[in-house]
């Protein structure tokens, strides 16, 4: 028995690898969506810490520098209120000034430099390493500065009307004509008793203001810069010095209450360059301070995080994509095992069965009423068939005995010769043959001579015997054509197509003869009897009751000549 299985490879582009592809592909979906749910949950996270960092960091620096400068106040009006520093200014003691100047310096926490200038605003004393007012430069701040002629500005009678214009502690940017510009905190130098001798100034250095930041209050924060009001920058430390962020913009530089990180394309480098930065003004200076990360560094828990995260999502990807594909397959296989049986017993192949085996639920009893359905049409179909073999088989017999039946109704039982019924039917066609194609046609009666006799002297039997052995003779003397029957009892017609009557008569002749010059065994005495037949031609006329009325009376004439002899029908015998 032929059966299909359950674990057929499902059909290419049928329905059940659709199932497959849609639930696989429903389970790639959910995996990515969860890895990248995760993947955007560590972003969020790595991104908060690296805000929170960058806040942390900038909030600190800014305060830390904000308390340099007013720390700077502070002092510059402690140093201005010293009465030996004053005394000294006084009496234009530079050496004097300058050795008090530095021992100030060096307790000092803001400053870089001090400065002391007359009321006209000629220097008269600085402190920083050295003596000389260019020395100090030259010491108290970076070569960069110096190199950019700030001793040279300062010798401009401008700048200095500025540094001592101002009654009260006041702080000022020093803008040399090239270079970075300076801080510098200046504070009128007063006595009560002898007047003002000039003004005190301490230079805040920016370089030196971003040294004081301590790396570790930037740890994971990134860099700090200080930009200027133009956004040049001033100073620079810190972790990731060297992220080339050319400014952040100004819409993006927050109130000093509530700093924010922001992504910042970096400047000249490839498009996914891009940096963490946060701002906030310093406010008594008019700077900007910012602290700024590489996004690699920002989110580097992300970076470590990530492709851990990769690999679990793919093997997730994976995992769930081969379950479910298993899955689907598993459920789509039975419904395609049916699918096809249908198919099959469609096409007329009732012979199929499901494995149901011990199979439970719904599939299992799908399979089992599936096979009783199929077991009930072979069982009706081989029954169908059945009958139809016997059918046939009677059909055939049927077939055979009308075949028979239909023979002997046209058959004469005792010379097998056509019958009287057939001979009438055959003649009715030919005559309508005749009229068409306009050919000859004659007939012959043929009556046995003295036949009474033969019955009255040798029984009934011999006369049978003899219209047998006669109805053999006429039999093969006859063309296939020709239309033989036995018309009555002992009287026999031939109806020869084609034929006119002098033909008919030759045939007739040839039949007379043969019979007269043959013998005849027909009883047990086996002695040989001479018999003799009596032959009356006609040709048609018109119709067929006159073509037998013609050869009757041909044949009463071929009797009343003496029998044994052929007669054609000639018009006289019609009034005969
Ligand atoms: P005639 O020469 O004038 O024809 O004389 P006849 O004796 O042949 O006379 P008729 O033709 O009148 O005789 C017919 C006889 O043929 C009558 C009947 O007994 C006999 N006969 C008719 N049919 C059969 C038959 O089937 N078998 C036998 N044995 N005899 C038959
Ligand atoms: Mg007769
Ligand atoms: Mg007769």
């Amino acid at each position: 028995m032929a059966k299909s299985t359950e674990n057929e490879v499902l059909p290419k582009g049928g329905i059940g690898r659709r199932m497959v592809r849609l639930t696989v592909l429903s389970a790639v979906v959910c995996s990515i969506t969860l890895g990248g749910l995760a993947a955007f949950a560590t972003y969020h996270l790595a991104r908060e810490r690296a805000e929170e960092a960058q806040a942390t960091a900038l909030r600190w620096s800014a305060e830390h520098l904000n308390r340099l400068v007013s720390d700077g106040g502070a002092e510059i009006e402690a140093i201005a209120g010293d009465a030996t520093l004053r005394h000294m200014a006084l009496r234009r003691s530079h050496t004097d000034l300058s050795l008090g100047l530095t021992e100030h310096l060096t307790r000092s926490r803001s400053f870089s430099g001090l400065l002391v200038l007359t009321p006209e605003g000629d220097p008269l004393a600085a402190a920083g390493e050295g003596v000389s007012f260019d020395e100090l430069m030259a010491v108290a701040m970076p070569k960069r500065a110096l190199d950019s002629g700030l001793s040279e500005a300062m010798r401009s009678a401008d700048l200095r009307r500025a540094l001592t214009s101002s009654d009260d502690t006041a702080i000022q940017i020093v803008e040399p004509r090239e270079g970075m510009p300076l801080a510098i905190v200046s504070s009128p130098l007063r006595d009560a008793k002898l007047g003002s001798p000039g003004s005190i100034h301490g230079l805040l250095h920016p370089e030196r203001m971003a040294e004081s930041l301590h790396a570790e209050q930037l740890a994971g924060a990134g860099s700090v810069r200080i930009l200027d009001a133009g956004d040049r920058i001033l100073a620079e430390t810190g972790v990731g010095v060297g992220v080339e962020l050319a400014s952040i913009p100004r819409d993006r530089r927050d109130a000093a209450d509530a700093p924010g990180a922001h992504l910042i394309r970096r400047a000249g480098e490839t498009p996914l360059a891009w940096a963490l930065a946060s701002a906030l003004p310093l406010e008594d200076l008019g700077w900007t301070l910012v602290v700024q990360q590489g996004v690699e560094q920002a989110f580097a828990p992300l970076a470590v995080i990530l492709p851990g995260l990769v690999f679990v999502s793919g093997c997730l990807i994976l995992g769930m994509g081969t379950l479910a594909s298993m899955m689907a397959g598993r459920s789509v296989r039975p419904l395609v095992a049916v699918t096809k049986a249908i198919r099959r017993v469609t096409a007329g192949d009732f012979d199929v069965q499901l494995p149901a085996g011990r199979l439970l639920g719904p599939v299992g009893a799908l399979f089992r009423a599936f096979n009783g359905m199929t077991a009930k049409l072979l069982a009706d179909h081989q029954q169908r068939e059945q009958n139809l073999r016997a059918l046939s088989e009677q059909n055939q017999a049927f077939q055979k005995e009308h075949q028979i039946l239909s023979r002997l109704s046209v058959t004469d039982g005792l010379t097998e010769l056509n019958n009287h019924r057939y001979f009438q039917d055959q003649l009715r066609r030919e005559e309508k043959r005749l009229s068409r194609a306009g050919l000859g046609l004659s007939m012959l009666i043929i009556d046995i001579d003295d036949f009474k006799k033969l019955n009255d002297s040798f029984g009934h039997a011999a006369g049978d015997e003899f219209l047998r052995q006669l109805a053999q003779i006429l039999r093969e003397s006859v063309r296939e054509t020709d239309l033989l029957a036995r018309y009555g009892g002992e009287e026999f017609v031939i109806v020869a197509t084609t034929t006119n009557a002098p033909g008919a008569a030759l045939l007739g002749e040839k039949l007379r003869t043969k019979v007269a010059e043959s013998s005849f065994i027909v009883d047990e005495t086996k002695r040989p009897r001479r018999m003799t037949i009596s032959i009356g031609v006609a040709a048609y006329r018109d119709s067929r009751s006159k073509l037998f009325a013609d050869a009757d009376a041909a044949l009463y004439r071929a009797k009343a000549a003496g029998k044994n002899c052929v007669m054609i029908h000639e018009p006289e015998d019609a009034e005969a």
